[in-house]
């Protein structure tokens, strides 16, 4: 049953099948394993003549009424049901629900959980509601009730009950973490995790299931680490000389100088691939550091050695920029290509793939920069002896061991780049298996970015504002609030704003929206416009968070800025901090609750993303709050910067296992559980 599609379970049909499918949930297994991210916590049951006006919370009684009527004011149909228990009357009102008439019945016992009112008498307004049999325990109200991602036309109640039936698998779920570690680390078991994260009765074996989550996933990711590791130890690469005349004169055409972390980085890079052993490096530098050129420099000296670099860049508007950045810093002699899927150039000028593959086996193109459509398996590169991976967790390690195993014996030197705040000590027992070099200082001469913390009423002025730099020739982002699964389309927000921005706010500018679900080309077009200054604001979603580069755009506005975890309000921050004319970053929350002004707070006072990382994790406390999840590592989905203890034992264990079982021969449940994590982590 549990590797069953999940049409197996009662009231899921092909349909909801499909949307269930959207959020990558195929199987029983893979719902059972699919976890809410949070819960609403209606656990107080009260008396009805204890409540107050305002509360969230839960009643229990019998229905004494029921019926449905249209409200000609309110011009909607209600639905009200008078409820019963043994301290008082209190009304129940559900809005646009006259199905809920025909549902519940006079006589019925009722569970309801919502907030109370007293607009109209004591009443609770469109409470979460299920009728109580036999005193059996309730599943969406009177409980911590879980929330899970939705699409489509599926409800919480459905998913909950999907849930609920696909417990009746959990005896077929394996372990798969080795009974003597679960013993030796006293870890709750995958079936105790499950009932305990989807249905929590108390905070604290919810909380050694999150502990257990964490564990296994962290030790997956230790296995999948030391395993390249031992692989790396065991090749060969080529061994790529430093050309001192050419690096210099490289560095001396720059229109900059290089920071000395950069310096120090380049030579790093270029020493370890002096070495017939394959470098494995990871480079960290904040938004703006410029990882780009010290890239550059590396795939520079081994195209000057006659050897091949490949860049993989995790988007095609990334791909695009820096390809056109490497053939700048390096010079148009040098032969770059171009490959995505939808663009194939060399040196800027169109060809075709066949051409472009051609010319990579004959060796004439010396540097190749594309998504991952460099993976395809008709791309070879016979010199390859560098591979660069921009933002590299969204690559997954099997990505990089096809591209760093499949070209025959040698293995390139491999270069990570990530714009991820990780601090070192932290760094190397996670990617225990990389060197590591951190540009920790940012460029001279950059202007100051000022970051501004609006109050929910105060976007009029922010806009006035921006509408002057305009004016003066600037240009902007205004960034949409993230989106959850659950709610409207991401196009239609986007268009949303912009017609706001257009009738309102920002009326005689030129204003564009971008957002993921576009063609490729389409925001490949619309970016080269925007940096061709013909558009003047830029209305988008997280698409441009990861690396967009437009110096003259100096002003990017956030809305809904606590919907954003604070890494991610610093790569958008980032956007704007490119050049060096004043750049402002303007936070407009729509609410702001407790934690939320000090999270926001922190951006406005410090500027810096490893300082904010510090503060993320002092926020967050000492573990997650119970049932938000927000890792800081996109690689993980429990595990989080601030789980340091946990990762030095997951590392430990990899060690130990892999030691004696190098196959995972002896443990095939924790083999799958790898080659599941390693096809989680790929490029979609
Ligand atoms: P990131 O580390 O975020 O990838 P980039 O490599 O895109 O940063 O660099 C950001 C900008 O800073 C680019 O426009 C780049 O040309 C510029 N830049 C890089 N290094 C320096 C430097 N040492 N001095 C001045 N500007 C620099
Ligand atoms: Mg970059």
């Amino acid at each position: 049953m549990i590797n069953h599609p999940i049409t197996a379970l009662p009231g899921i049909g092909p349909a909801q099948a499909k949307n269930y499918r959207k959020l990558g949930i195929e199987t029983v297994r893979d719902l059972l394993l699919a976890f809410p991210f949070r819960y609403e916590d209606y656990r107080t049951v009260r008396g009805i003549a204890d409540l107050s006006p305002g509360e969230t919370t839960t009643v229990q009684g019998s229905i004494t009424s029921i019926r449905s009527r249209r409200s000609p004011r309110a011009k909607m149909m209600l639905t009200e049901a008078t409820i019963e228990d043994a301290t008082g009357t209190i009304t129940a009102v559900w809005f646009h629900q006259p199905y809920i008439a025909k549902t519940l019945k006079v006589g019925d016992k009722v569970s309801l959980s919502g907030k109370i009112d007293d607009k109209f008498g004591l009443s609770i307004v469109n409470p979460q509601f299920e009728t109580i049999r036999d005193n059996g325990p309730t599943q969406h109200t009177g409980r911590l009730v879980p929330i899970y991602s939705v699409s489509g036309k599926m409800a919480q109640k459905g998913r909950r009950n999907a849930v609920k039936n696909a417990m009746m698998a959990l005896g077929e779920m394996k372990e798969w973490i080795p009974s003597g570690v679960i013993k030796d680390y006293d870890l709750a078991t995958i079936a105790e995790s499950i009932m305990a994260l989807h249905f929590p009765e108390e905070q604290a074996p919810w909380e050694r299931a999150m502990r257990r989550m964490k564990f296994a996933e962290l030790l997956v990711h230790q296995i999948a680490h030391v395993k390249a590791r031992k692989h790396i130890e065991k090749s060969d690469a080529h061994k790529v000389a430093m050309d001192l005349e050419f690096v210099k004169e490289t560095i001396f055409n720059l229109a900059f100088d290089l920071t000395g972390a950069q310096r120090k980085a380049s030579f790093a890079i270029m020493q370890d691939m002096e070495n017939g052993t394959p470098m494995h490096r990871l480079l960290e530098g904040d938004v703006g550091s410029g990882k780009t050129v010290v890239a550059a420099l590396a795939a520079g000296n081994t195209a000057f050695q006659g050897f091949q670099s490949a860049y993989m860049a995790p988007t095609e508007i990334l791909a695009v920029q820096q390809a056109s950045g490497l053939q700048e810093t390096l010079g148009p002699e040098l032969q770059i290509a171009l490959l995505t899927n939808s663009y194939q150039e060399i040196n800027g000028v169109a060809a075709t793939r066949k051409e472009i593959l051609d010319a990579l086996v004959d060796g004439r193109v010396s540097i190749v920069v594309g998504t991952h459509a460099l993976l395809s398996d008709d791309l070879a590169v016979p010199k390859l002896a560098l591979v660069i991976v921009d933002e590299q967790h969204r690559f997954g390690v099997e990505q990089r061991k096809k591209l760093m195993t499949s070209r025959g014996d040698i293995v390139p030197h491999f270069l990570s780049m990530t714009a991820t705040p990780i601090p070192r000590t932290l760094a190397m027992a996670l990617y225990g298996d990389m060197n590591i070099s951190i540009l920790d200082e940012l460029p001279p001469g950059r202007g100051e970015i000022e970051t501004v913390l609006l109050r929910p009423s105060q976007d009029k002025e922010a806009y006035a504002m921006i509408a002057e730099k305009l004016r003066a020739g600037f240009q902007a982002y205004v960034v949409c609030p993230f989106i959850d699964m659950s709610e409207v389309s991401e196009a239609d927000s986007v268009k949303e704003l912009k017609l706001k921005l257009e009738k309102n706010h920002l009326r005689q500018f030129c204003i564009q929206e971008l957002h993921g679900k576009m063609k490729a080309k389409e925001k490949d077009e619309i970016m080269g416009r925007f940096r061709k200054g013909e558009i003047d604001v830029l209305v988008a979603t997280t698409v441009i968070e990861v690396g967009v580069n437009v110096p003259n755009a100096t002003t990017i506005f956030i809305e809904g800025a606590e919907r954003f975890g604070l890494a991610q309000l610093h790569q958008l921050r980032g956007r704007v901090r490119r050049s060096s004319d004043r750049a402002t970053c303007f936070l407009h929350p729509t609410s702001m609750s407790g934690s939320t002004k000090e999270r926001l707070e922190a951006m406005v006072k410090y500027d810096s993303g490893f300082m904010l990382a510090e503060i993320d994790l002092k926020l967050r406390g000492s573990g997650d709050r119970f049932g938000t999840r927000q890792s800081g590592l996109p690689e993980f989905q429990f595990a989080s910067l601030s789980d340091h203890a946990l990762i030095a034992q997951a590392r430990e264990v990899a060690e130990k296992i892999l030691e004696s079982d190098p196959d995972l021969e002896l443990e095939p449940e924790l083999a799958a559980e790898l080659e599941r994590f390693l096809a989680r982590n790929a490029p979609e």
